[in-house]
């Protein structure tokens, strides 16, 4: 008999790819330039000419040789160079045995619930957050307990949040710079949540981790709000990182989980995090990929399109009268819908090929995420699409 969860999971349609998957129909029906699709993060800025080069020159050298398993946490040459990478920008201490690299952050947050988690506990985030934690806290047997940002700033509330925390809580889940919203909190804020986080872990006796999901890490806009090196504000911390945004690999499936010293013990939580893999089948990493990223790990991260595309975006918006929050990293624009029922509204804009997504999923009502992780071209045609639904509305 089929498991009736993973069956539910696979029917219920993930409104993000369901939205690609139409606006690719869309596009073959009326071309590709009639239809405005900004519901997916993907980034539209090319790898760094690094990528292609090594793959090249990797297929040429090895013929054939390289495509074995590796260690599972990944190879240590590889592991050593990621942890010299963040010893330089952060000025830390780690070594590659800090290090286990994954298939994406999806793997890496998956695998870390897996290993930090009970069944019956709960993971804390502030929402509007990244859609899929309920799922991965789900086959860990857990759930997620989303506390509101504040609403003035998008800025955590960490009163509530020290409130949701008890006896049950294994983790709180921080993602910044956000996803959905394009905030990022302040090195203050995830301070105060650091003080908030100890005082509780020694109230109910046992470490609550802080999972510092930031695959939009070198996703920000201006330079006095770079964002803050978790581990340092907090010593439980576990960083879930990922290429997909900053080198444009999404689809390659690379990133990795950190374990730093300060965390208590470790030793066993970096077991259990390689358990963790193992239980949720993850074998290594790809391993052309894993030296890929080792050999690219210094290229610039190109940013400038977003930014361009950011301010074309904010510019017309302004004009036309929407209301959004202003982006301060990762490549989305959160604008409040035209009524009350997010859904409803982007199913008005679906009728003009602009493609956007509710916020509903994402543990807030009221407002769509667009990703201008796009062309120039593509925010200035659906510029013109938002104010044709903003005409609709005010007619
Ligand atoms: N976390 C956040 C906040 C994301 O936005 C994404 C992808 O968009 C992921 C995790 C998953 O990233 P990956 O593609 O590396 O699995």
């Amino acid at each position: 008999m089929i498991n009736e969860e993973a069956r539910a999971l696979g029917a219920a349609p993930n409104k993000i790819r369901e939205t690609f998957a139409y606006g690719l129909k869309r596009k073959a029906e009326i071309g590709e330039n009639n239809v405005f699709d900004l519901s997916i993060g993907n980034p539209s800025v090319p790898s760094p000419d690094c990528v292609d080069e090594t793959i090249a020159r990797l297929a040429t050298e090895s013929k054939g040789t390289m495509h074995g398993y590796t260690p599972s946490p990944g190879l240590p040459d590889v592991r050593e160079a990621i942890a010299q990478n963040l010893n330089k920008r952060f000025n830390q201490n780690y070594s590659g045995d800090n290090l286990y690299i994954t298939s994406g952050a999806s793997s890496s947050i998956a695998i870390t619930m897996k290993a930090i988690m009970q069944p019956g506990e709960e993971v804390i985030a502030p929402s509007p957050y990244f859609m899929e934690y309920r799922t991965w806290a789900q086959d860990a047997g857990c759930s997620v307990v989303e506390v509101p940002v504040r609403p003035d700033d998008f800025q955590m509330d960490v009163p509530a949040m020290e409130a949701a925390m008890n006896e049950k809580t294994a983790a709180v889940i921080i993602n910044s710079p956000n996803n959905p919203v394009g905030s990022i909190y302040s090195k203050q804020n995830i301070a105060d949540l650091a003080d908030a986080m100890r005082r509780k872990s020694e109230e109910f006796g046992h470490p609550i981790y802080l999972l510092s999901d930031e695959p939009y890490r070198e996703l920000y806009y201006y330079e006095d709000e770079k964002p803050a090196w978790v581990p340092d504000l907090y010593d439980n911390t576990i960083v879930l990182y990922s290429w997909s945004k900053s080198m444009s690999l999404p689809g390659e499936r690379i990133a990795y989980i950190l374990v730093p010293q300060s965390v208590e013990n470790w030793h066993d939580v970096y077991d259990a995090v390689c358990g963790g893999g193992r239980l949720l089948g993850y074998i290594c990493a790809g391993t052309m990929f894993q030296q890929v990223v080792k050999e690219c790990i210094d290229a610039p991260v190109n940013k400038e399109p977003y930014d361009i595309n950011r301010k074309i975006f904010m510019e017309g918006l302004d004009k036309i009268g929407y209301t959004y929050i202003k982006p301060q990293g990762a490549f989305y624009m959160f604008i409040k819908a035209l009524e009350p029922d997010a859904n409803a509204f982007v199913e008005r804009c679906k009728a003009h090929d602009l493609l956007l997504v509710a916020s509903d999923g994402f543990g807030i009502t009221g407002w769509v995420r667009a990703g201008y992780c796009c062309s120039k071209e593509t925010i200035e045609g659906a510029l013109g699409k938002f104010q044709e639904v903003w005409d609709e509305y005010h007619k």
